[in-house]
C-alpha cells in the first residue's frame, strides 16, 4: 500500500474474462477508486494494461448503473420497475419461491445460469457451486458458450498439459496468431511479436478481419470463417510433399498420424485456397515458411472455434508443430493450456460430491430453447443469474428473452450494475466487484498466480458472491460446514496449499505485492522437454478416444453450410468491453457499425454511413454501416456485446447468430450467422 496526497494505492489484479489477468494499481481517495494502472507486480503484464480498464472501470464500480440494494421487480419483465427491499425480504421471497419450485417440481427445476464475468477463482464459481449442488439443482455446463471448444480441443490432443508460455514468442522465428486478435483480446503478446520481428522473425495472421496485428503482418490470411480445418490440413499436406515432416518424432509421439494424414492429403493449396476464398500464393508461402522457418509458435485465439467446424479447426492447427516436429527449442510450438499450469482444486472449492446422484446436465448454449420449447422434464421454474449478461450474450437472443419473459419463471439476479439481463429478473441483489472481496487468481493466457485483497468497502449494501451464497445456505437451512468457509478459506480450498511452487506458504497468505511464477522444477514449461502429454497413449492423439468418447468426433472434419442467406456475419470481441461487461458505461454508449466490403455494399446500393438493417430467420439488428475492405467479401463483421441501449428493437447481433452446435463440446456456433443487409427505412 502506498500513500500520497490523502491517496492510497493498493494493489490488485484484473479480474476480466481475458488472458491476460494484469496485475494492477488502484489509486483511492476516500473510498472511490479514482485510478486504475498496471503494475509490476506480475512481469508478464509488466506495468501495461488495456486501456478500457482505467476508462470504465471506476464508472462500473461507482456509477449511476451500480446496484447498491435488494430489489423487487414491481413492473412488467423488461420493464425496468423495480423497488428497494430489504437484505431479509430478499432472502425470504428468494426461499419462499424457490422453495415452492422444488416442492411441486422437484430441485431440477432450478438452475444456476452464470457464465464468466470475473475470473478470480471465488467469485467464479465456489460458495455458489456448494450451493447449487447441495440443492441438487439442475447442473449447467458452461464452457460451449466460449472456450470450451479450444479447451476440448487441447484436452483430447495433448490432455490436461499446458504449452509454451507465451513470453517465449520472442524467441520464435515464425509467430502465427491464428484466430487471435492480440492487440485487443491478449495485449500482452504485442511486444514479443514486436520484439520478434525485430530481431527478424516474421508473422503470419490468420483472420478473416484485417485487425491491426493483421495489418502489421508479413502474411494475412484472411479466409472464409469455418474453412480453419481445410487450411490446416493443407500446410500438413504440404509439409509432407515437401519431405519437411519430423519422422522421427511423429514415430515417438504421434497417434493417429496416418487416418489425420488421410484426410489432409487431398487438400492441395490451390484445393484448400479456393474453399478458404485465399490466394494459391499465400497459402503457398504460408506452408512454405512453417516447413522452412525455427522456432515457430502458433498462438490460437477463440475466434476459429466459433462455428460448426470450430473443434477440427483447432486440432487440426494443434497438430501441425507436432508433424513438423516445431517442439523442443525455446520459441517453438504452441501456446495454449495456461489453465493448466495452476494448481487449483476445484474439486475442494466446488464440492461437486455435494450433487445427488444422476443430476441432469444442461448445456448452456440450450438454454434458450429450454425456456421456451416447453419440452424439459421438469421444466426450467426458477434460475440464478449472475456473473452474466444472458440476453445480450446468448445466440439466437429473440428466444432467450421471450424465455427470460415468461412470468412462471422466478428469476433471481446478481450483479454489479443493472444490465439488460436483470430487468428480467424479480429479484436483484447487489453483488461487490472483486475491487471489494479477498480473491485468487490463476490465468488461462499466461503462467503466474496472483492473489488480491478489497481496496475499497462494499458499496451500498453490495455483498461479495461468496457471502450471497454463504446467507443463501443459511436461509436454505444448509448447515455442513462448508457453508460457513470464510474468503480465505475458500482461498485455500481453490490452490493446493502443498503444491511445492507456494514454498509452504498457504494461498490465503500468499504477497499480493508479486506473482507467483508456476514453474516446473522451477523452469519454465516446455513441453516435450520438461512437460509431456498427457493422453490416454501418452501422445499427441490426432486420433482423438477422448473426443470420440465424448463427442463422436475421433478425428477433425470440414462440414460446409448451405443457406438462402448470401453474406457470413461474425461478431469478434470489443477493444471497449470483455463481451458485455462495461456495456453500460458511457464509453460504449455507440451503436458499433456493420462493416461490409465496398463489392457487397455496391451491389446493394449502399453508402458509408446509412443504417442497414442486417437480417435472417432469427431476427434483424439495425447498425449503421461502415464500408471497409477490412473483411472480405461475403463476410459482415460487428463487434458484440454492446447492450440493448444501443438499439431501437431489442435486438443486438446476437439476435442473428444460430444455438447450433459445434463438431465437439456442443459448443456455440456464433460464426455461423447467414444474413442479408439491405438500407433501413
Ligand atoms: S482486460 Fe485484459 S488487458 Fe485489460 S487490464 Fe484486464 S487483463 Fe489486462
Amino acid at each position: 500500500m502506498n500513500v500520497e496526497h490523502g491517496k492510497v494505492e493498493h494493489a490488485s489484479v484484473c479480474p476480466l474474462d481475458c488472458p491476460d489477468t494484469c496485475s494492477l494499481t488502484v489509486t483511492v481517495d476516500e473510498g472511490r477508486i479514482v485510478g486504475i494502472r498496471g503494475s509490476r507486480a506480475n512481469p508478464y503484464t509488466d506495468g501495461v494494461i488495456c486501456a478500457k480498464v482505467p476508462k470504465a472501470y471506476p464508472e462500473f464500480v461507482h456509477g449511476e448503473r451500480r446496484l447498491r440494494t435488494p430489489l423487487k421487480r414491481v413492473g412488467a419483465k423488461g420493464e425496468s420497475r423495480f423497488e428497494r427491499i430489504s437484505w431479509d425480504e430478499a432472502l425470504d421471497t428468494i426461499y419462499a419461491r424457490t422453495s415452492a419450485v422444488i416442492a411441486e417440481h422437484g430441485p431440477e427445476a432450478v438452475m444456476p445460469l452464470n457464465y464468466g464475468g470475473p475470473h478470480g477463482l471465488l467469485a467464479a464459481g465456489s460458495m455458489d457451486l456448494r450451493f447449487f449442488h447441495r440443492m441438487g439443482a439442475s447442473l449447467l455446463d458452461r464452457k460451449p458458450l466460449c472456450g470450451g471448444i479450444r479447451t476440448e480441443a487441447w484436452i483430447g490432443t495433448y490432455g490436461t498439459v499446458t504449452g509454451i508460455k507465451p513470453e517465449q514468442i520472442e524467441a520464435s522465428k515464425l509467430i502465427v496468431a491464428w484466430g487471435n486478435n492480440v492487440t485487443w483480446s491478449n495485449l500482452h503478446i504485442t511486444p514479443l511479436i514486436n520484439k520478434a520481428r525485430r530481431a527478424g522473425g516474421k508473422l503470419v495472421v490468420v483472420d478473416p478481419r484485417r485487425t491491426k496485428i493483421a495489418e502489421q503482418a508479413d502474411l494475412h490470411l484472411a479466409l472464409r470463417p469455418g474453412t480453419d480445418v481445410v487450411l490446416a490440413w493443407a500446410v500438413a499436406a504440404d509439409l509432407e510433399r515437401r519431405g519437411a515432416l519430423d519422422r522421427a518424432f511423429i514415430q515417438r509421439w504421434v497417434s493417429g498420424f496416418e487416418e489425420f494424414m488421410a484426410l489432409a492429403r487431398p487438400w492441395t493449396i490451390e484445393r484448400a485456397a479456393e474453399t478458404c476464398g485465399l490466394a494459391v500464393a499465400d497459402v503457398a508461402r504460408f506452408a512454405e515458411w512453417y516447413a522452412t522457418i525455427s522456432p515457430a509458435s502458433i498462438t490460437v485465439g477463440n475466434g476459429l472455434e466459433r462455428n460448426r467446424n470450430g473443434g477440427s479447426g483447432i486440432r487440426a492447427v494443434f497438430a501441425l508443430p507436432a508433424l513438423a516436429g516445431k517442439f523442443g527449442p525455446v520459441g517453438g510450438g504452441l501456446i495454449n493450456g495456461a489453465s493448466f499450469a495452476f494448481p487449483k482444486t476445484p474439486q475442494k472449492l466446488a464440492r461437486p460430491d455435494l450433487v445427488p446422484p444422476g443430476t441432469r446436465m444442461l448445456n448452456i448454449v440450450d438454454v434458450g430453447t429450454h425456456l421456451t420449447s416447453g419440452t424439459l422434464k421438469p421444466p426450467l421454474k426458477a434460475l440464478f443469474i449472475y456473473n452474466h449478461n444472458a440476453v445480450v450474450v446468448h445466440p439466437d437472443q429473440n428466444r432467450m428473452r421471450r424465455g427470460l419473459s415468461r412470468e412462471d419463471l422466478f428469476t433471481v439476479g446478481i450483479e454489479v450494475a443493472m444490465t439488460d439481463t436483470m430487468l428480467y429478473c424479480d429479484v436483484v441483489l447487489p453483488a461487490c466487484t472483486h475491487f471489494e472481496h479477498h480473491d485468487i487468481f490463476a490465468a488461462y493466457g499466461q503462467h503466474w498466480l496472483q492473489r488480491a485483497e478489497p481496496v475499497i468497502p462494499p458499496q451500498g449494501e453490495a455483498l461479495s458472491n461468496m457471502e450471497i451464497f454463504r446467507r443463501l445456505a443459511a436461509r436454505f437451512g444448509y448447515t455442513e460446514p462448508c457453508f460457513t468457509a470464510t474468503d480465505h478459506e475458500l482461498i485455500d480450498d481453490a490452490i493446493d496449499p502443498g503444491d511445492v511452487r507456494l514454498g509452504g506458504v498457504r494461498p490465503s497468505q500468499l504477497p499480493t505485492n508479486k506473482a507467483l511464477a508456476m514453474t516446473v522444477e522451477g523452469k519454465d514449461a516446455v513441453l516435450f522437454t520438461n512437460v509431456f502429454p498427457k493422453t490416454e497413449s501418452g501422445k499427441v492423439e490426432l486420433v482423438s478416444p477422448y473426443l470420440d468418447k465424448k463427442y463422436g468426433a475421433r478425428l477433425p472434419s470440414y462440414r460446409t453450410l448451405s443457406s438462402t442467406y448470401p453474406l457470413t456475419l461474425i461478431s469478434p470481441a470489443s477493444d471497449q468491453r470483455i463481451t458485455s461487461t462495461f456495456g453500460g458505461t458511457t464509453s460504449n454508449a455507440g451503436i458499433p457499425p456493420l462493416e461490409m466490403h465496398p463489392d457487397d455494399a455496391r451491389a446493394r446500393n449502399l453508402q458509408n454511413g446509412q443504417s442497414v438493417r442486417v437480417w435472417n430467420e432469427l431476427g434483424e439488428v439495425r447498425l449503421p454501416l461502415r464500408i471497409t475492405d477490412d473483411v472480405p467479401r461475403g463476410v459482415v463483421s460487428s463487434l458484440k456485446g454492446a447492450w440493448f441501449t444501443t438499439t431501437n428493437n431489442l435486438q443486438t447481433v446476437s439476435a442473428l447468430a444460430p444455438a447450433t452446435h459445434a463438431d465437439i463440446c456442443e459448443g456455440a456456433c456464433y460464426n455461423d450467422a447467414r444474413v442479408d443487409v439491405a438500407l433501413a427505412t
